[in-house]
């Protein structure tokens, strides 16, 4: 007997990256093995969430962190944290936020989707997103002429889906948001490295738990300690709808000593894997196969498939087809439509790199 029983499930390969439209992460066994334990377990919510803070606070090196459902939960309780503080009256007050500074700055560059809009996050307990600038293009003065009394937070988005030029730099941002005594907050979702914003003077970071940490369905913030106590808090309010459970903190803790120990998918890795699909896919007419590194300047190779004229069938029907098979194949596709499809080596297991070949030569050579 299996949950799946009943189930019209299809069977999927994840070469596309760290999706959560495809599950996130699939977790390893020992991950696995702590959420079923924590599962079957009974605790003091609150001391767990405190107590798990304290140890992500010092696997990444801040002064203290909040485990969360994920990432966008954490801007939202971040963003929360910033207009209410500590004050439960306040808190249990939100969405509401008459006489509280509650306006939140963002780039206009960094108001993407990444998933869900980052602004929405920032209204969800009752904050103003206030984009400045341009977006492909914001000044120092753009930023600084945006803050007034009503400013809550400076929120700073890093991710691939941010236009990557004429933005500020954290540093710039950080700068200018202390020099007005206000705190920055770093979404920094899908990055690998968890203590570069908080050793260049961030507030708040939130991170995703499924994303480069491998870890379950979940994410936490870290940051200054005031503001900390005042994201924790939030689950006395509006954080109370992201409830974050007892597997999600086990699971995510038993990920995140692995990775800060360096013990999952090295560099080397992920290198073999690019190279033993890109020689099982050479050859082929109509595609131009190349290794092409993260835009974003994470140390992420991709196989990077560029469709030309007399290829067999196009990158749009040849994504389409690769999800229709018995075992549906997701591609990275962000650059479809330059005609480019990439193969992200990270969620693939084991046996995917040979289906992968072997599908992929049935529909380019027919
Ligand atoms: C994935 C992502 C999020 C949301 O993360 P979840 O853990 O899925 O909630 C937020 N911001 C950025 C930039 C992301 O890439």
């Amino acid at each position: 007997m299996s949950w799946r029983d009943g189930l019209e499930l299809t069977r999927v390969i994840n070469a596309s990256g760290k999706m959560t439209h495809l599950g996130g992460t699939a977790v390893t066994a020992d991950v696995a093995g702590s959420m079923a334990e924590a599962a079957q377990d009974y605790f003091d919510m609150e001391e767990l969430i405190v107590e798990s803070g304290k140890k992500i606070a010092a696997l990444v090196g801040a002064e203290a962190a909040c485990p969360t459902v994920g990432a966008a939960a954490g801007i939202a309780l971040s963003v929360a944290s910033c207009m209410t503080g500590t004050e439960e009256a306040l808190i249990k007050k939100l969405p509401v936020t008459e006489g509280l500074r509650n306006r939140v700055i963002i780039q206009k560059g960094h108001a993407v989707d990444f998933g869900a809009p980052v602004t929405q996050m920032i209204r969800i307990p009752g904050g103003i997103p206030v984009e400045v600038g341009c977006a492909n293009m914001v000044t120092r003065a753009d930023v600084e002429e945006a803050i007034d009394e009503d400013t809550a937070a400076l929120i700073y988005v890093k991710s691939h889906h941010c236009v990557q030029k004429g933005m500020l730099s954290v540093e710039e941002y950080v700068e200018i948001a202390h020099a007005h005594g206000l705190p920055v907050i770093v979404d920094a979702a899908a990055e690998e490295d968890l203590h570069k914003y908080i050793d260049l003077g961030a507030d708040l970071v939130v991170y995703s738990g499924a994303k480069a940490v491998g870890g379950p369905t979940s994410g936490f913030v870290c940051g200054k300690k005031g503001l900390i106590d005042g994201v924790r808090l939030q689950y006395r309010g509006i954080g109370r709808s992201m409830k974050v459970g007892k597997e999600a903190i086990a699971g995510l803790l038993c990920a995140l000593e692995k990775y800060v120990a360096g013990n999952v998918d090295a560099l080397s890795e992920r290198e073999a894997v690019v190279e033993t699909i890109m020689r099982g896919i050479s050859g082929i007419r109509g595609i131009k196969v190349s290794k092409k590194y993260d835009e974003a300047g994470r140390p992420i190779p991709r196989v990077w498939m560029e469709f030309t004229e007399d290829a067999r069938i196009s990158a749009r029907e040849f994504v389409s087809q690769l999800r229709q098979g018995s075992v549906a194949i997701f591609t990275r596709d962000h650059y479809l439509n330059l005609n480019c499809v990439a193969i992200d080596p990270r969620p693939l297991r084991p046996q995917d790199s040979e289906i992968i070949i072997k599908r992929i030569r049935e529909l380019l050579e027919g």
